[in-house]
C-alpha cells in the first residue's frame, strides 16, 4: 500500500528547468554559455565544465533562454488550473539570485509571469463553467524574512505591519490569523494587487534587490468552489512561491545579521528539499522532520500545507532557475543537483 502511495505522490511532482539568456554585461565581458540543449529533446540539458567534460540532466521540461513567458505558462497551466477541481497546488521557483525566479513568477508589465497568467486563466475557466460551478477567489501575499512574516497586502504598507504568526489548526493544517485575504473579481484588480504586493515587498530595505534575494515571497490563491448541480463544496489553496536565493554565502565573507540570514535560508531550503525528495523517492519513507520553532523560515514553509502535500492530493511543481554564464557554473551545478534529488 505504501509503495502505491509513493508512486502516486511521485506522479504529482514535476520539475521544470528554466535557463535565462546571457545578459548584456555577460555578453560584453565575452562570457559564453555553459549550457547546451538538444533540439530533439525538450527535457534534457548538458552542462559543459571548463575541462570540456559534460554532465547531463533530465527534468520534466527544460526551457531554453529563448522560451518566452507564454511557452512557460503553456506547460504550467494544467497544473495550476487543477486548483479549480479541488486540488491543492504548490509551485516553487528555486535558484541562485539573478537567474529569473521573480521573472518567472512575477514577470514584468510587458512580460507577465505565472502569477498573473494563472489568475487570468482561473477567471477564464470559472466563467466557462458558469451554471455548473460557482467559484470565489481570494488572494493573500506574504513575505518571509528571517523568522518574520509580513502581510504584503495590508492597506498602508509603509506602516509597520501587524505581527503575524502561524497557528496550528485542526487536522495538521496551518493558518495565519489576521492575514489579508482579498476577494478578487477581475484580472485588472489582480494585476493592481500583485503590483502593490510586490512594491510592499521592498519597503524598509535600502536596497530592494538585496532584500528580495534573501526573503521568500508567497502568493496564496484560495479557491472556494460550489457544484451547482450536486451542492458539493470545495476549498483549495494554490501557493506560488518565489524562494530566497539558493546561493551559498561564504562563511568568511559574512558575519552577524548576514550570517544569520543565510543560515535561515539554507535551513528552509534544505528542509524543503528533504520533504520533496522524500516524496519523490521510492523508499516509501517520508521523514516528517519538522524543525524546532526557532527555525523561522522553515516554520513558515510549514505554512505551505506540507501535510496536504504529504496527503497526496497536492500537485507540486518546482522551477529550477539557472544562469548560462560560465562564472556561475558552481551554483548552476548545485541547483541542478538539488533539483535532480527531487525528481
Ligand atoms: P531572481 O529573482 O532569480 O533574482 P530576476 O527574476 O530578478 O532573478 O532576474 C534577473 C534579471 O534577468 C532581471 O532583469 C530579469 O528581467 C532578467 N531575466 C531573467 N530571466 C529572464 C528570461 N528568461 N528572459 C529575459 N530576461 C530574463
Ligand atoms: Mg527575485
Amino acid at each position: 500500500r505504501l509503495y502505491n502511495e509513493v508512486i502516486e505522490l511521485k506522479g504529482n511532482i514535476r520539475v521544470f528547468c528554466r535557463c535565462r539568456p546571457l545578459n548584456l554585461a555577460e555578453i560584453t565581458n565575452g562570457s559564453s554559455s555553459v549550457v547546451e540543449f538538444d533540439s530533439s529533446q525538450e527535457n534534457e540539458l548538458q552542462i559543459v565544465s571548463s575541462d570540456s567534460s559534460k554532465k547531463q540532466f533530465k527534468f520534466d521540461f527544460v526551457f531554453k533562454p529563448e522560451d518566452n513567458q507564454e511557452a512557460v505558462f503553456a506547460q504550467t497551466k494544467p497544473i495550476v488550473t487543477s486548483v479549480l477541481d479541488g486540488y491543492n497546488v504548490c509551485i516553487f521557483a528555486y535558484g541562485q539570485t539573478g537567474t529569473g525566479k521573480t521573472f518567472t513568477m512575477e514577470g514584468t508589465p510587458e512580460n507577465r509571469g505565472v502569477n498573473y497568467r494563472t489568475l487570468e486563466e482561473l477567471f477564464h475557466i470559472s466563467k466557462d463553467r458558469t451554471g455548473v460551478m460557482r467559484y470565489e477567489l481570494f488572494v493573500s501575499m506574504l513575505e518571509v524574512y528571517n523568522e518574520k512574516i509580513r502581510d504584503l497586502l495590508v492597506e498602508n504598507s509603509n506602516q509597520p505591519s501587524k505581527k503575524l504568526e502561524i497557528k496550528h489548526a485542526a487536522e495538521g493544517t496551518q493558518e495565519v490569523p489576521g492575514l489579508t485575504e482579498a476577494r478578487v473579481y477581475t484580472t485588472e484588480e489582480v494585476w493592481e494587487l500583485l503590483k502593490s504586493g510586490a512594491k510592499a515587498r521592498s519597503v524598509g530595505s535600502t536596497n530592494a534587490n538585496e532584500l528580495s534575494s534573501r526573503s521568500h515571497c508567497l502568493l496564496r490563491v484560495t479557491v472556494k468552489g460550489e457544484n451547482l448541480i450536486n451542492g458539493h463544496k470545495t476549498k483549495s489553496h494554490l501557493w506560488l512561491v518565489d524562494l530566497a536565493g539558493s546561493e551559498r554565502v561564504g562563511k568568511i565573507e559574512v558575519e552577524g545579521e548576514r550570517l544569520k540570514e543565510s543560515q535561515f535560508i539554507n535551513k528552509s531550503l534544505s528542509a524543503l528539499g528533504d520533504v520533496i525528495s522524500a516524496l519523490a523517492s521510492k523508499s516509501g519513507h517520508v521523514p516528517y522532520r519538522f524543525g524546532p520553532p526557532q527555525f523561522g523560515s522553515w516554520q513558515v514553509l510549514r505554512l505551505i500545507p506540507l501535510t496536504e502535500l504529504l496527503g497526496g492530493d497536492c500537485k507540486t511543481l518546482m522551477f529550477v532557475q539557472i544562469s548560462p554564464n560560465s562564472g556561475d557554473l558552481g551554483e548552476t551545478l548545485c541547483s541542478l543537483n538539488f533539483a535532480s534529488r527531487v525528481r
